[in-house]
């Protein structure tokens, strides 16, 4: 095809103008032809859990007005990623396709389809970097394999340089003819919410500007406590910016270089570096999924396949659903997830050791109710810090250490303010906070702030000599 046709920007995880190589590309391509916005709800994205599809409709809704305020519309389709795309680039006469790389196994396989489908078609299709800093297959140990512990991991990634900064365009060039569009509703991305979708959404800080918000105010304040208060939940401690990350609305260059600016003025220097390495984490997972997919399903180490797991479906689930299994700083934090559909991390340790350990609950299912209740959800880093949790990932934490969700709340909430916020039962006036986990909970729960503080479902010490009997089990075993 000839290179008359409008461009098409396939919209996937990355909600935003600033700092977009696809963008950036698709207007290259378009030579003044017209850019033309597509997000596609494919099979992949309607597997999403709840939360991650109500705050993908949120970014969604907030992402078409920030196109319509540069002259550009966003284009809303569901069906087959390849099908959709095929059938917009006839409408409108097409001459390429354009997208921000995604790394998980499934979204590949969609992608290596599509692209080489198109291509048949004489439609040029582009793929671009800009969801992580550095692509998984650029960094590589001395002996050219993956990294499979984080440290040296870290040590190869600080000293690269992951690219600049791209400007957002003043305006998109708009198409001669616009393709057809459902309107955002029509996707219904809020319906598999069958709770408090509204009080969720209250708690999102959704787009660009809210992104950037959070970088500027962290990195002015908190950044400077950061190495410490990053460990205490009823701290406004850390970014908050794993929201915005997940959808796109900021690059992780973005923060990468905003860090690294503060780092060399020297002024917060430890929470900087601090700062960084989380944000390497996240790197970190993905190259762990793009180099070892099966850390998405399977335990990462084989060894674990025989490790004896409670059987299944098991009552205490619920019980650590509803945040009433009698240990207040695990209640807490489900709360908090319930609610909010964030959990601090600290918290997210505490529930997932609580699960995987004094319950011998397998990690999948933990995993799973994360993955259906984050509005940060992420495949890599969510998949990272169960089985790191759970002992069964990479460079995970060794089985013995078995967090003590007592001695926790004790360490990293001893002023009890993270509980009292979000704990009801058992208090004469609890917090707006505590009580909105009611409104938001499905009826069939049956659950009432004053119903009494929850009896604890299993002794600590029980719990703790059982997994490790188990773990010693295993160890022989292998
Ligand atoms: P900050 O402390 O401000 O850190 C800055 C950024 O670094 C974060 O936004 C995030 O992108 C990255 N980061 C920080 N810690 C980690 C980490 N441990 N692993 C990977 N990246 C990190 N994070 C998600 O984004 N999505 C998930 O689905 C997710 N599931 C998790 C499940 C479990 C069991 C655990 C233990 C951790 C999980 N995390 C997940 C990682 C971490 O808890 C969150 O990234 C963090 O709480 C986000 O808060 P923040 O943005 O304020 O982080």
């Amino acid at each position: 095809m000839a290179n008359q046709g409008p461009v098409i920007w396939w919209i996937r995880r990355d909600l935003r103008l600033r700092d977009n190589p696809a963008l950036a590309q698709a207007i290259a391509l378009a030579k003044g032809a017209g850019v033309i916005p597509v997000y596609i709800l494919d099979p992949l994205d309607m597997a999403m859990g709840a939360a991650p599809q109500l705050r993908l409709g949120l970014g969604l809704g907030k992402f078409a007005e920030t196109l319509k305020a540069c002259g550009s519309k966003l284009v809303l389709r569901r069906g087959s990623a390849l099908a959709v795309l095929k059938e917009i680039c006839t409408e409108v006469g097409a001459q390429a396709v354009v997208w921000s790389r995604a790394y998980d196994p499934d979204a590949i396989a969609r992608d290596s389809e599509v692209k080489a489908a198109l291509k048949d078609l004489g439609i040029e299709a582009k793929s671009t970097g800009g969801r992580v800093l550095f692509e998984p297959w650029t960094v590589a140990t001395g002996a050219g394999g993956m990294f499979k512990v984080y440290t040296p991991f870290w040590k190869a990634v600080r000293e690269c340089d992951p690219g600049g900064v791209l400007a957002a365009p003043s305006a998109l060039p708009r198409p001669g003819q616009w393709p057809a569009t459902l309107e955002l509703e029509e996707l219904g991305l809020g319906r598999a919410m069958n709770r408090g979708a509204d009080i969720v959404a209250a708690h999102c800080h959704v787009g660009e500007d809210a992104a950037q918000a959070r970088l500027d105010q962290f990195l002015e304040r908190a950044v400077i406590a950061y190495k410490t208060d990053r460990d205490a939940p009823a701290v406004q401690g850390c970014s908050g910016l794993s929201e915005n990350l997940a959808w796109g609305e900021i690059s992780p260059h973005r923060i990468w270089h905003a860090g690294m600016a503060v780092w060399h003025t020297g002024m917060a220097q430890a929470g900087a570096e601090t700062f960084l390495k989380e944000l390497c984490w996240r790197e970190f997972a993905y190259h762990l999924m793009y180099h070892s997919p099966q850390i998405l399903t399977r335990n990462w180490r084989p060894q674990w396949d025989a490790f004896p797991w409670e059987a299944e479906p098991n009552p205490q689930v619920l019980t650590w659903q509803q945040g009433r299994t009698g240990y207040t700083l695990v209640d807490a934090a489900m709360r908090e997830l319930y609610v909010t559909g964030r959990m601090h991390n600290r918290a997210r340790m505490v529930v997932a050791s609580f699960l995987c350990k004094h319950l011998m609950i397998h990690w999948k299912l933990g995993m799973r109710w994360f993955e259906d209740c984050l509005v940060d959800w992420d495949p890599a880093a969510n998949a990272m810090g169960w089985q790191w949790v759970a002992g069964s990932g990479p460079d995970a934490a060794p089985f013995f250490r078995i967090f003590n969700p007592d001695t926790q709340a004790q360490t990293h909430d001893p002023q009890r303010a993270y509980r009292d916020l979000w704990l009801a039962e058992g208090k004469r006036a609890p917090s707006p906070q505590a009580l909105s986990f009611f409104d938001a909970v499905p009826r069939h729960w049956a659950l009432r702030p004053d119903m009494g503080p929850a009896l604890p479902v299993v002794d600590l010490k029980v719990g703790r000599a059982r997994a490790l009997e188990a773990h010693a089990a295993l160890k022989s075993q292998s």
